[in-house]
């Protein structure tokens, strides 16, 4: 039995992820493995209801399941809470309750939806890239962090700073994945099972120790993967020039909250996003974009990003990556096939509803 705690949590949030669970109950049928849902409330609705965007039964829930899946939290009936009380906080809180360290987004190209790209065919044709960004440390969390009266005029403070430990256990988690990718990739890209690492070592001194333990990891574990270093603004814009010569992207927290934005929209909707974030113990997986309250409730939202962060579930957490992979090929049939949900859509035959478009994909599978 494998249990999956599933927080919905606001706007189409919970519209989306109806559809990823579907797709999960297909996948315990296919696998012949029996699934526990347990329907956790978080954010908005967990303000509503409890007073408060996290509450202790939801991550004491949380806690106790093998998995955890979230659809989106927050809208404008919330906006004007103070800080502690807003429910992007329920955020904060389940990646510090559930200690999840790596942030993982693949950004993948789908066939089909290579015109709803910002950039040229040939630059996005076929890329897949993962960014691996660490989650917990770095400039966000670093202390003293603050806006300190002082000498007459007020000084904002942030502090950068990673520990060796912190540094290695990220460098595993990209090392183990872009070893799994270098094993079973059938995209063909020309760069698969090799990490860039991106830091700025040229003038941070978190990067050199950065690159110094990812340099030691490598060498000392897993020597069959290819490691190269790149500065973060080069990254940047080699990203946007040559996107296909990356595949595992490993960066601290900062430059990754950048990097896996801009690696993501080279492939277009913010509606076809998943992630998955991880940590020794638990797991939590999320469409990347937010709850969407200008089409909540319509049934006009892509379901897809929250189904492929279900089939991220079923690799990570279940090693499940056959399933995982004919998840996202349904995903490409069905495009294939022409359906689209609104926001992908150029024309406007075979727009599908949000709950039509799990179908479809369901079928497919
Ligand atoms: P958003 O991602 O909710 O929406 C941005 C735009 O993309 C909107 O026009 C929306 O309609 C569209 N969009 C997003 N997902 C889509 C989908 N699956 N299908 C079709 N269209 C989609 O970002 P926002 O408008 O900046 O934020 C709305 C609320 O969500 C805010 O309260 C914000 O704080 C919250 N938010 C939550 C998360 C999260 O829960 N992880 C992330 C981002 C934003």
């Amino acid at each position: 039995m494998f249990k999956i705690a599933v927080i919905p949590g606001d706007g189409i949030g919970t519209e989306v992820t109806s559809q990823a669970v579907r797709i999960l109950r297909k996948a315990s049928q296919i696998l012949n493995e029996q699934f526990e849902f347990t329907e956790l409330k978080a954010g908005g609705i967990a303000i509503d209801t409890f007073g408060k965007p996290l509450p202790e039964d939801t991550l004491k829930a949380a806690l106790a399941s093998d998995a955890v899946l979230l659809g989106a939290v927050g809208g404008p009936k919330w906006d004007n809470l103070p800080y502690e009380l807003k429910p992007e906080q329920a955020l904060l809180g389940l990646r510090k309750g559930l200690e999840l360290y790596a942030n993982i987004r693949p950004a993948i190209m789908f066939q089909p939806l290579i015109e709803t790209s910002s950039l040229k065919p040939e630059i996005v044709g076929g890329i897949d890239i993962v960014v691996v960004r660490e989650l917990t440390g770095g400039i966000y969390f670093g202390r003293p962090a603050g806006i300190l009266e002082e000498g007459g005029t007020r000084r904002g403070v942030n502090t950068m700073t990673y520990t060796v430990p912190e540094i290695e256990r990220i460098a595993h988690t990209a090392f183990k994945l872009a070893k799994t990718r270098n094993k079973s990739r059938e995209t063909g890209s020309r760069s698969a099972g090799r990490v860039t690492s991106v830091d700025k070592a040229n003038i941070l001194h978190t990067s050199m120790l950065w690159r110094e333990v990812v340099n030691e990891i490598q060498k000392k574990n897993y020597p069959d993967i290819k490691l190269d270093h790149m500065y973060v603004d080069n990254a940047s814009m080699q990203l946007i020039r040559n996107p296909k010569q990356f595949d595992v992207i490993l960066t601290e927290n900062m430059f990754g909250d950048i990097l896996s934005d801009e690696a993501s929209m080279l492939t277009g909707s913010i509606g076809m996003l998943p992630s998955a974030s991880i940590g020794e113990k638990h797991a939590l997986y999320e469409p990347v974009h937010g709850s969407a309250p200008d089409i909540a409730g319509k049934g006009l939202a892509n379901p897809i990003a929250s189904i492929l962060s279900a089939a991220m579930l079923l690799e990570y957490s279940l090693k499940q990556k056959e399933l995982a992979r004919k998840i996202f090929r349904a995903v490409e049939v069905v495009l294939n096939e022409g359906y689209r949900t609104a926001d992908i859509a150029s024309q406007s035959k075979n727009v599908l509803s949000t709950e039509d478009m799990g179908r479809r994909i369901e079928a497919a599978l």
